[in-house]
């Protein structure tokens, strides 16, 4: 017999997709959430979109679960702006604990800023306008619970699911996979469509691609995650950007992003591309510094714009004293 929320299922408006069963998304601008019911009257939030994106979160989770039933947790794949945005309007209406890893704290409680974007990688206006990314914490210390590494990396609240390590987007980066049905919610390990291209994001190209460029700062690392979520054999890939993968299209797509990861996923050019930054418990402990390249074309643009402030300046008192000259005279 269907139960309530099937029912309320059929009938749920376009704009969430489903994923599997029990698990739907919501696409914000350009980033997912996605809410997993976990027995027949519990749910979970993963991750928590845009600014100024309660109010729609809230919604869906009428539409879905009914007023006034807020989920028993929030669980965050990781940290960044995209991810968090909504997390501090939503705790003010659902005083709930907010899961995240251990090495994720730091930046949930204002202890350290991410390492900057990184805008040089190219690949489309994502990642030329990254720079202006906010990448300073947030602060829900109140809420944040670190999760228990020492459970088998079981999640609370989620029977079936464990938690999987995914660094190299974002330092404590984790991965949920739900283990009886291979259902993996990759967060930015790695994403289903080009992120760094803002066409291919509103045209919903579907590709499984490596994590967003301008913001992964450690490129080994991110290549390790993507081989261990090679290694889970997922049937349903559901990530942070793009819509969910299923079947032999995500096996073989997930294949080739971890054999030709070098080639396709890391970019040509980029200040993490040498080293990587650094990260510990209490957050961003080394940053690379800019390539010479970079830095080269950082001056050159530098003085190009001061030497035509410059003129614009010289022109403009000219034109005034002309004036003065021309009132005197
Ligand atoms: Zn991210
Ligand atoms: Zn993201």
């Amino acid at each position: 017999m269907a139960t309530n929320n099937e029912n309320k299922n059929i009938l749920m408006p376009r704009k969430y997709f489903k994923v599997a069963n029990g698990i739907w998304g919501m696409k914000i601008l350009f980033v997912n959430i996605y809410m997993i019911r976990t027995s027949p009257d519990e749910w979970v939030l993963v991750d928590a979109g845009l600014p100024k994106s309660a109010g729609r979160i809230i919604k869906m989770a009428e539409a879905l679960f009914g007023v006034n039933k807020p989920p028993k947790a929030i669980v965050l794949t990781h940290g960044h702006f995209d991810h968090t945005g909504a997390l501090q309007e939503l705790l003010k209406t659902w005083d709930v604990p907010v899961y995240a890893h251990r090495l994720e704290l730091p930046y949930l409680t204002g202890k350290s800023s991410y390492p900057p974007a990184d805008p040089t990688v190219g690949g489309g206006l994502m990642s030329y306008t990254s720079f202006m990314f906010p990448m300073t914490p947030i602060d829900i210390t109140r809420n944040v619970v670190e999760l228990d590494e020492h459970m088998d990396n079981r999640l609370p609240f989620m029977p079936g699911w464990r938690f999987v390590p995914t660094p190299g987007h974002a330092p404590g980066h984790i991965s949920l996979f739900d283990e009886k049905h291979h259902v993996l919610i990759a967060g930015d390990a790695f994403v289903t469509t080009k992120i760094e291209s803002a066409i291919s994001v509103a045209r919903q190209t579907k590709v499984v691609s490596g994590p967003p460029k301008f913001l992964t700062y450690d490129w080994d690392a991110s290549k390790n995650s993507v081989q261990k979520l090679l290694m889970l054999e997922p049937k349903v890939a559901a990530t942070g950007h793009g819509m969910p993968i299923q079947g032999a299209k995500l096996t073989r797509q997930l294949k080739h992003l971890v054999d030709a990861f070098e080639q396709e996923s890391v970019p040509a050019f980029g200040r993490y591309v040498p080293e990587p930054a650094r990260a510990n418990a209490q957050g961003v402990q080394y940053v690379p510094g800019l390539p010479f390249g970079i830095k080269a074309v950082a001056a050159l643009v530098t003085i190009t714009a001061a030497a035509a402030a410059f003129v614009l300046i010289k022109k403009r008192r000219q034109s005034l004293l002309d004036r003065a000259l021309g009132l005197v005279f």
